[in-house]
């Protein structure tokens, strides 16, 4: 029978967090009479270097309930690397590993599901959020425009995918050789390419707390996605450019034209235009390859994604 364990990334999450774990024991209980799961399978809480009492009730739900497991990382080192800390640890007590939010805000009666789809020979198992009511207008909206631009550069994703997921021990191994620092993580496991499923996830509001991910956070993501897996912003630029360069030429021209007819001095505003115009798309061009180059000096320093001060086992 399979082991399951369930990872949960936590940041300052001591307003829901038993909410949560409720729930959490609830599926394991129920997946466990159902025989699809082992009785030793586990919740894993990952502590993302919380500011609130977070891991203190990790402590107290691992010592009430040893099915919950807590993991306490030294510092906050965001979403994506809090996942890998917890499934890099989980797959060696797992058979699958199902990542989920601490909020709960995906549809956990998916999780059956995607073990009968691990069963039917799938390494990986993508929730999809079909409808996402829950969220707020501008993030609803704010994900569209950034799923559709991931496309358009040729970032290889799962159409309303997030991290609610269900993975192999194999495909975590795999994961696992990827020594890339930039973690984009829906990305880089559709770059496994082992069989796959996808299972529909229904999205619900957050019981308890606010979001966690601050606009800034959320930028950075798309940002860091982009960036990751695909050159052509470089490109994009680099014909942006070409563009300016053959107007440049063509302004020159009429420079000369309007030199030698004696019809000068005009134009003073649309100088000033182009200096902005320009000088702002010159320090986008420039930004964009110091993004590539800033990656490179995270990758070539290869510093370890995080450090686990303690482990309940
Ligand atoms: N999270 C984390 N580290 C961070 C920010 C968020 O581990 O620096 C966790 C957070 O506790 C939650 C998950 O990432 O379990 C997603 O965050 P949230 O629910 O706030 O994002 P939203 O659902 O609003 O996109
Ligand atoms: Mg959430």
């Amino acid at each position: 029978m399979v082991r399951l364990g369930i990872v949960s990334p936590c940041y300052n999450e001591e307003g829901v967090l038993s909410i949560s774990a409720g729930k959490l024991a609830n599926i394991l209980t129920d997946l466990g009479e159902k025989g699809k799961i082992s009785s030793d399978s586990f919740v894993l809480f990952v502590n993302d270097g919380s500011k609130d009492s977070t891991w203190n009730i990790i402590k107290s739900l691992h010592n009430e309930d040893s099915r919950f497991k807590g993991l306490n990382l030294a510092r906050n080192v965001g979403h994506q690397n809090a996942i890998m800390a917890g499934m890099m640890t989980a797959k060696d007590w797992a058979d699958v590993v199902v990542t989920i939010d601490a909020d709960i805000q995906d549809d956990i009666y998916a999780i059956e599901k995607m073990i009968d789809e691990y069963e039917d020979g799938a390494d990986v198992v993508y929730g999809i959020k079909v409808s996402r009511k829950a969220d707020p207008f501008l993030k609803r909206m704010s994900a569209l425009a950034f799923y559709n631009l991931q496309k358009k550069m040729g970032v290889n994703c799962v159409y309303n995918h997030a991290d609610f997921r269900l993975m192999s021990n194999r495909a975590l191994n795999m994961l696992a050789e990827y020594p890339e620092k930039n973690l984009y993580l829906r990305a880089l496991i559709t770059n496994i390419g082992l069989p796959s499923a996808t299972v529909e996830d229904v999205i619900v509001e957050r019981e308890a707390g606010q979001s966690k991910y601050t606009l800034s956070k959320m930028l950075n993501l798309a940002v860091d996605g982009i960036t990751s897996f695909s050159i052509k912003p470089i490109y994009l630029i680099f014909y942006i450019g070409l563009i300016f360069l053959a107007i440049s030429i063509f302004i020159l021209g009429n420079v000369i034209y309007s030199k030698l007819t004696g019809s000068a001095i005009s134009g003073w505003a649309s100088q000033i235009l182009s200096i902005w115009f320009v000088g702002g798309a010159l320090m986008v061009g420039i930004a964009t390859v110091g993004i590539y180059i800033g990656k490179i000096y995270t990758e070539v320093k290869a510093r370890p994604l995080y450090h686990i001060q303690e482990i309940l086992k």
